[in-house]
């Protein structure tokens, strides 16, 4: 009897779909019968399995999916090189709480202070919290727009855009986008407003210089703040270049004459 029962949870399992705790059944068995566990312990133990299983799988496709150009984690970043970042800001925007509240964040400041580093952090955690995310530059995204546009298939670039929880947009203002270009960044920013779903931007440029960066386009740019800035967390982050600083450092450490060896000086 209880063969034939143990052949049809297997294949329960199969029609289920629960294919890890197809594969852990067996195991599972042996060790809740030596271990004497209560039925729910070992029910529980079967299930976790499967669920640990899938929620790995999931982090794996959203980072995907995301198409981070480098992995960058928030323990990695250094803040003691950079005092002019509120740590404790960074830490509640690490719990992901802004997701769910449809805030966006803006992450301003001169190159090489670590903006794009903590905007890739946050899409990572954000991956690991089981959501999608899309990481772009305001170039790229704006030109593939303007494909989309002239192939006569932008809805379909714009929901790859509009859809994911959070939304990256990297280096907004290094270069200058074209009319179409900066008005299809506008639809964009847009449609996500709309959807009040969150994103994450970095610029080296102030507020006050954005109409340069929407073709000169003065009430493009205040519309696109309006609403961006609705509901946002704006970082500052002042200071000196990381890769400068690290360069910095590291000819000084070269220029250093006098390291010592065996109490003797050497050049
Ligand atoms: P930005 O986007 O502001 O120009 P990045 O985030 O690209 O700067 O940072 C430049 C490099 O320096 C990256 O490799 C980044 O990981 C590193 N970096 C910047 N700030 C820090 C920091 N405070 N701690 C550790 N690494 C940092
Ligand atoms: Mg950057």
């Amino acid at each position: 009897m209880s063969q034939v029962y143990e052949e049809k949870a297997l294949q329960a399992l199969e029609e289920l779909g629960l294919s890890v705790a197809r594969e852990h059944l067996d195991s599972a068995s042996q060790q809740a019968a030596a271990g004497q566990w209560s039925y729910s312990h070992f029910l529980g133990y079967l299930l976790c399995a499967e669920t640990e299983a899938r929620r790995h799988r999931t982090v794996e496709l959203n980072l995907q999916f995301a198409k981070f150009p480098l992995q960058k984690r928030l323990d990695d970043f250094d803040f003691a090189a950079q005092p002019s970042l509120d740590r404790r800001l960074v830490e509640e925007l690490a719990t992901g709480r802004f997701l769910y509240e449809g805030r966006n964040l803006i992450f301003l400041g001169p190159p090489g202070v670590g903006k794009t580093h903590l905007a890739i952090a946050l899409g990572v955690l954000t991956c690991e919290l089981g959501h999608r995310v899309y990481f772009t530059n305001a170039l790229e995204m704006a030109r593939r727009l303007s494909l989309a546009l002239s192939e006569n298939r932008l809805h379909r670039e714009m929901r790859r855009l509009v859809h994911p929880k959070a939304l990256i947009v990297d280096e907004v203002g290094y270069l200058m986008l074209d009319k179409t270009q900066a008005s299809l960044l506008f639809q964009a920013i847009s449609q996500r407003y709309e959807r009040g779903q969150s994103v994450i931007l970095t610029s080296n440029k102030a507020f006050s210089e954005w109409a340069e960066v929407f073709a000169g386009d003065a009430v493009m740019a205040s519309a696109a703040l309006d609403r961006l800035l609705h509901r946002c967390t704006v970082v500052h982050i002042r200071g000196e270049s990381y890769r400068l600083k690290e360069k910095r450092q590291a000819g000084l450490a070269l220029a250093e004459p006098s390291v010592k060896q065996n109490g003797k000086k050497v050049q």
